[in-house]
């Protein structure tokens, strides 16, 4: 693929679960995760999948909507896993930033940490991190992952002084007691650049997407979080947080 070309799953324009204000939200292809709540498994295969996309494309397509991204709007990339694709998007924010005024979000799990990632932090407004468990074993067990990559992105924002937003899915039987909380809650309070900490309950909505992928689902027959449980558990950290 050329250095210009992203492998896109899909775009938002109007985007408002993404970051600050209306967002372009732009979804790109391939994960090394495998998280067992993952509503997207349409976008964990790179190579064929996907739409080959140049960045002036996205760019002008981003331009023509311009003044619905006020009150801190602007580009979230997310995925599948953004920073798969970091060299490509330092262009991209420089321009969001240097031509539209507009200001930048990654939304990542963190599974790679880029070569380039102190450039890219220094066109970043925002970054969402995905702390998925509270330990590697979870990690690996539940998502084919490392909790050190996450930590590894929480020292490096920090150093970088980039403004930090940290989620987790909760999913009933595997992370939602208080003594799950009590555990996230000693990595959050570590990291004085976090803004904001935001429980996200688990639903299974994405479930018909394995079926088409001939893939199984490991959470079948998982209820979904239920929103009084998701409430009280964020007040619960809430009232822990330094
Ligand atoms: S990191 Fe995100 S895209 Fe990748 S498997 Fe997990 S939930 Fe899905």
């Amino acid at each position: 693929m050329s250095n210009n070309n992203l492998n896109v799953h899909s775009i938002e324009s109007f985007a408002t679960l993404e970051g600050v204000g209306i967002r372009f939200a732009l979804f790109l292809q391939g994960c090394p995760y495998r998280c067992v709540y993952c509503h997207n498994p349409d976008t964990w295969y790179g190579g064929g999948r996907g739409s080959i996309v140049t960045i002036d494309e996205v760019f002008t397509k981003m331009s023509h909507y311009k003044g619905f991204y006020k009150n801190g709007g602007g580009l979230t990339v997310t995925g599948g896993e953004p920073l798969l694709h970091a060299s490509k998007i330092i262009e991209l924010f420089r321009r969001v930033r240097e031509e539209l005024g507009l200001t930048n979000t990654i939304d990542t799990s963190c599974a790679v940490m880029p070569d380039c990632i102190d450039e890219l932090l220094a066109y970043t407004d925002l970054v969402i991190i995905d702390l998925k468990f509270h330990n590697n074993a979870d990690y690996d067990k539940f998502a084919k992952g490392s909790l050190d990559n996450t930590i590894a992105m929480l020292d490096k924002t920090l150093e970088k002084g980039v403004n930090v937003w940290v989620r987790t899915v909760v999913v009933p039987d595997i992370n939602d007691t208080t003594d799950d909380m009590d555990k996230y809650i000693n990595i959050i309070n570590k990291y004085p650049h976090i803004s904001k900490y935001e429980l996200l309950g688990y639903h299974s909505m994405g479930e018909f997407k394995y079926a088409e992928l001939g893939i199984k689902y490991a959470l079948e027959g998982v209820e979904q979080l239920q929103p009084s449980k998701l409430k009280a558990l964020q007040q619960y950290v809430n009232e822990r947080r330094i």
